[in-house]
């Protein structure tokens, strides 16, 4: 059993504003320092629950962020670009974890809400429906017949993900109180969580509890923070439209 851990940085253990998911912020190293700790603690525990290898996707930003030289043994780690591919190195996987995920854009007190872009992305909807990035994600995967078994962050994001997906298994690590504000629970008490959900997650995928989502096909809407200048799909000064078989061919306008 292989396991594809994508993770993001925003709903990590300990983070609690944008000064640790910035490359420049003042607590970005400490930002690096606790999405390898998530990471490890997720895959070891898909280990101990009889995974036999985990490829784990650094996901936030330039793909550059989790801590190489801290990963414990048996993880392989897909750093840096991938132009027009969600989830590179997935070949082989049978579930995927997403780890460390936020609410989407717009949502009231998440906390770093946003949807793939803060600075260029305003709503994104699918076939009608706002949709964030765990949704989108989830579909991503369905697409290749992989289930999201599970997925951790905030309170915010866990019950948009349960919205989402009856069946994901949901890790709650903090409370939104802010878009730059939360309250953690202490570094022993969500590495305990992270790992009885990650066990949870695998046990009920092995179960054949949780399944894959699929939607097909798809049109993927997305609003833009500034005026774009013209361009294939463009149905406004500020809106794009594609549509797809696949939700992933969507996303990307082909
Ligand atoms: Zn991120």
């Amino acid at each position: 059993m292989k396991i594809y851990i994508f993770a993001d940085m925003e709903g990590i253990s300990g983070v609690s504003g944008s000064s640790f998911v910035t490359a420049d912020g003042a607590k970005y190293a400490l930002g690096c320092k606790f999405i390898t700790r998530d990471v490890n603690i997720c895959a070891q525990a898909c280990f101990d629950a009889g995974a036999d290898a985990v490829t784990v996707r650094d996901g936030h930003g330039a793909g550059t962020s989790i801590l190489w030289e801290n990963l414990i043994p048996g993880v392989e780690l897909m750093q840096g670009s991938a132009a027009g591919v969600r989830f590179p190195g997935i070949e082989g996987a049978d579930a995927v974890i997403l780890l460390g995920y936020h609410a989407m854009a717009g949502t009231p007190g998440a906390l770093l809400e946003h949807t793939y872009s803060s600075k260029s992305i305003q709503n994104i909807w699918l076939n009608g429906k706002l949709i964030g990035e765990f949704g989108l994600d989830t579909l991503i995967a369905g697409e290749k017949g992989l289930p999201v078994i599970m997925t951790s962050g905030c309170d915010k994001l866990c019950r948009e993900a349960e919205a989402f997906s009856p069946e994901v298994v949901t890790c709650q690590v903090k409370r939104s109180t802010h878009q730059q504000g939360c309250v953690l629970l202490s570094p022993a008490d969500s590495e305990k969580l992270l790992r009885e959900k990650t066990f949870e997650a695998i046990r009920k995928f092995r179960e054949g509890r949780i399944r894959p989502i699929v939607v097909s096909p798809a049109v993927i809407r997305k609003e833009y923070v500034e005026r774009m200048e013209p361009a294939e799909g463009l149905i406004g000064s500020r809106m794009t439209e594609h549509k797809a078989d696949t939700v992933e061919d969507a996303f990307w306008g082909r």
